[in-house]
Order: structure tokens, then C-alpha cells, then sequence
């Protein structure tokens, strides 16, 4: 959702003039989008701001200016802690309130130092951004919900985000068309809670599918992230039903202990979990599951984790994100006792990793020899070498042409690695 956030930034700020540079050297505007989601991620904004406040006093040093602003979570959550410790910046936004960036920045400028922090709108977003958004590639991402109502106890984007707010379904169709007429051949809706997806003018996440699914041009549909509860029968059909939404799905667990899932507030078992991924096994016998897990939960003890390697061993993953529990202010988990010791975090964060990374290698050399419909995304790193995505969002480097980029053309899988496939393009398309 960053990346998004960070392009539709750039968008309203183009008809002042701004432009992408390269690096924030000569940059007139640098804007720091921020993640509060861990404490590594927030502690790296200011260490960050240091370097950046070098470069604008070297700029201010050459008769020249450089605003600086952060924007995302950590402007949302601690706006003043920012201003107060880094007095280089020159503005705080939240995610909520980025259509008032050109306002801002115009009246910063004006007021010649003034220092501006923006509140929480919400819901305003949605409708205050440009409609006509720009492409960048053949993939693009479409915001279809915002917010999260579930307050696992670990988690602060219920407070940053704010409430779960659902587009309606007219507005991402317009969204999805413009996209597809520019040369998008595939879209990841996206919200922090996207199977909750309750908006006007379709019926649930599902529904909306159905209706994208019917756009020229759109050949590729995803959706990211989805809470197991929220994984209702109609959106597992769909997986076996709509040939366009592809066979992949983020289903965070988190944990595999139902102690631990308990004291999380995920409203969801081991065994439901386990359950609603057989179902979707049932509907599309193909998909790639993947999760997001935390690891040193307070309370977690040795057996709850291991029932965690159980739930791993059990689901068999494409891929994953697995991550120590970081304690953040403000969210009820951070008052739990049985705060767990750092070490042991570590050591269970690498048992976790290898088991996952084992499995990602074997899913992934479980396509060797097979034919993969691939999109080609863009060109790679040696000459004449492309990138792609297979329908399991894995990529795939083959030798191809730059006319063949937006097309969806079968690739044979050669070999395979943790991270990527290599293979050979069989028919010119
Ligand atoms: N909405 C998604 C995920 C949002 S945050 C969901 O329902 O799961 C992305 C991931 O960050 C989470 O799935 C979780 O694994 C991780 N995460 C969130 N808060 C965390 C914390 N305090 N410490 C460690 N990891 C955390
Ligand atoms: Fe955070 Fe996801 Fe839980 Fe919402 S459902 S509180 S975003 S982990």
C-alpha cells in the first residue's frame, strides 16, 4: 500500500511541476513515506531524516531550498515527535490526507518556514485523489478498502489506518477501466483488511471480482491481505470459478497456537485456518498460499511456537513473511507480561524461516519442467533478458523481446531458485 501511496503522491503533485529524480541529492522535495507497522521500521525514519537534513543543508548552503516531508504511519502516529525531533522537517502528513499535499507544500513555501502537520481525514482520500491515475507498467495496484476494525492486540494499523472504510464498486471499476485502457494487464486490489470488502454496487469482495473480471484488457486479478475470517464461501468459489483471479492468496495465521491466537484477538483457530485453506485447496487445487507470521509473542512458550512449525508443516507454503513480535506503544499486547526474551525470538524466527524457505524452494522447483502462462513485466538486468510473473506471483526471468511486454505468453520453467524461476518462452505471442 506504500508503493501505491508513494505513486499516487507523485500523480497529484505532477500538475506542480514535480517530477521522479533519481535520488534526493538535487531533489526540491523529498517525501518520506514511512511504515509504523514494526519499531525497526519507525526507528530507520529518523536515522533516515539525519541523512536527508544533510543533504538540504548542503542545498541551503548553495543558495538553494529542499522541503523535506514524511508522510505514512509514523507521520500519522507521532507527527510531533517527528517536528520536535528533526527540525529539518518541514511537514507531516498521514496517509489519509495526501490530496492536500500541493496545498501544503504551496502554503509552506508561502509562509517561508511555517511548519504544517495534517490530521486524520477520514475516508476523505478515496474521493479527493485524481480519478485519472497514471500506469506505470502492465501491473498496477487499486485501493479498494482502507482501514481495520479487527484490533488484533499486536497491531497498530487500526489506530494509524483508521476505520474500515470500503470504495464503492463503480469507483474501482472506473479505476480498473483507465488502468486497463493504458496498457494494465493485471491489478492487486488492495486494503489492509481486503476480504472485507463490503462496498456499494457488488456483493462482497467476491462479487467485485466478478464484475473487474469483465474489463477488456484486464486479463489478472489479485487481492492482498485477507484475514482468515473474512474468508467467506463466495470469495473461495470464485478462486474456482473466475479464470482471471489467479491462484495465489495471502492469508496471514500469524501464529499456530490457539492460545496465542487467543491472546492476539484474531478471531480465528489453528483449525479454522487449516479448514478454510482445504476449502480453497477444494475450489482451486493449484493455489499458492502464502501467510505472514509473528514469532515471540508475549506468552509464546517452546510448544506454543512448535505448534506454529505444526501449522507451517500442515499448510505446506509458497511463500511467507515471518517476523520477531515487536512491542508497539499504544496497542494492549505491549502491556502483556511474558514479554519474550530477544534471543529467544531470534533463535525461533530462524527455525520458522528455515522451515518456510524449504518450502518456498520446493514449491518453486515444483514448476521446473512445467509450461507457465507468464506476463511479461519489464526488462531485466542482462541484455535481452525479461521479467515476468507466473500465476503463483512468482518471477520468471526469460530472453524475450520489448514488444512482447503486456503479454501473457507460456514459458517453459527451466530451474528454479528461492526466489525466482528461469525459463524459455515457447511460442512468440
Ligand atoms: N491485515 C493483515 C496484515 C497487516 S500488517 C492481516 O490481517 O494479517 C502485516 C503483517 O505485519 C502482519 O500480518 C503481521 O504478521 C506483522 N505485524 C503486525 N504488527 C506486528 C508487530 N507488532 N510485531 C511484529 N509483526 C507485526
Ligand atoms: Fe492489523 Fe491485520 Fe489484525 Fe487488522 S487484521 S489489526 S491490519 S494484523
Amino acid at each position: 500500500m506504500n508503493v501505491l501511496d508513494s505513486e499516487r503522491m507523485a500523480d497529484v503533485l505532477a500538475p506542480l511541476g514535480y517530477s521522479l529524480s533519481d535520488t534526493p541529492d538535487d531533489a526540491d522535495l523529498v517525501v518520506l513515506n514511512t511504515c509504523h507497522i514494526r519499531e525497526k521500521a519507525t526507528e530507520k525514519v529518523y536515522s533516515e531524516l539525519g541523512r536527508i537534513k544533510a543533504l538540504k543543508t548542503a542545498r541551503a548552503e548553495a543558495g538553494e531550498t529542499m522541503l523535506i516531508a514524511v508522510a505514512g504511519c509514523v507521520a500519522q502516529a507521532e507527527g510531533a515527535e517527528i517536528m520536535r525531533r528533526q527540525s529539518a522537517v518541514d511537514l507531516v502528513i498521514g496517509p489519509q490526507s495526501y490530496h492536500r499535499l500541493p496545498e501544503l507544500i504551496a502554503r509552506t513555501h508561502r509562509a517561508g518556514g511555517e511548519r504544517l502537520a495534517a490530521d486524520f481525514e477520514a475516508a476523505a482520500k478515496f474521493d479527493a485523489l485524481p480519478k485519472d491515475r497514471n500506469a506505470r507498467g502492465v501491473t498496477a495496484f487499486l485501493t479498494v478498502q482502507e482501514g481495520c476494525d479487527r484490533f488484533c492486540t499486536f497491531c497498530v494499523v487500526p489506530y494509524t489506518r483508521g476505520a474500515e472504510v470500503s470504495r464503492p464498486a463503480e469507483a474501482i471499476a472506473s479505476e480498473a477501466r483507465g488502468l486497463a485502457a493504458k496498457g494494465v494487464r493485471e491489478i492487486t486490489l488492495l486494503g489492509q483488511n481486503v476480504n472485507a470488502w463490503n462496498g456499494e454496487g457488488a456483493r462482497g469482495l467476491a462479487g467485485l471480482i466478478r464484475q473487474l473480471a469483465t474489463i477488456p484488457g484486464l486479463a489478472r486479478i489479485r487481492y492482498a491481505t485477507s484475514h482468515p475470517a473474512d474468508m467467506d464461501d463466495a470469495l473461495i468459489a470464485a478462486h474456482g470459478e473466475v479464470s482471471a483471479l489467479m491462484p495465489y492468496l495471502h492469508l496471514p495465521v500469524q501464529a499456530g497456537s490457539d492460545r496465542v491466537l487467543r491472546a492476539m484477538n484474531r478471531a480465528h483457530t489453528a483449525d479454522s485456518y487449516i479448514r478454510t485453506i482445504e476449502k480453497v485447496r477444494a475450489a482451486r487445487p493449484d493455489i499458492a498460499i502464502s501467510g505472514d507470521f509473528i514469532v515471540g509473542f508475549p506468552g509464546e512458550s517452546e510448544a506454543d511456537f512448535e505448534a506454529t512449525l505444526a501449522l507451517v508443516k500442515e499448510v505446506g507454503y509458497a511463500s511467507a513473511f515471518s517476523f520477531k513480535y515487536s512491542r508497539r506503544p499504544g496497542t494492549p499486547a505491549a502491556a502483556l507480561p511474558g514479554q519474550v526474551d530477544e534471543a529467544v525470538k531470534g533463535e525461533r524466527l530462524a527455525r520458522l524461516q528455515a522451515l518456510l524457505e524449504s518450502q518456498q524452494r520446493a514449491f518453486n522447483a515444483h514448476q521446473v519442467g512445467r509450461t507457465c502462462p507468464i506476463l511479461l513485466e519489464k526488462p531485466g538486468r542482462l541484455p535481452g533478458q525479461f521479467i515476468g510473473r507466473s500465476p503463483y506471483l512468482q518471477s520468471v526471468h526469460c530472453d524475450a523481446e520489448l514488444s512482447q511486454i503486456g503479454k501473457i505468453i507460456p514459458v517453459e520453467i527451466t530451474a528454479s531458485g528461492h526466489n525466482s524461476l528461469s525459463g524459455r518462452i515457447l511460442e512468440m505471442a
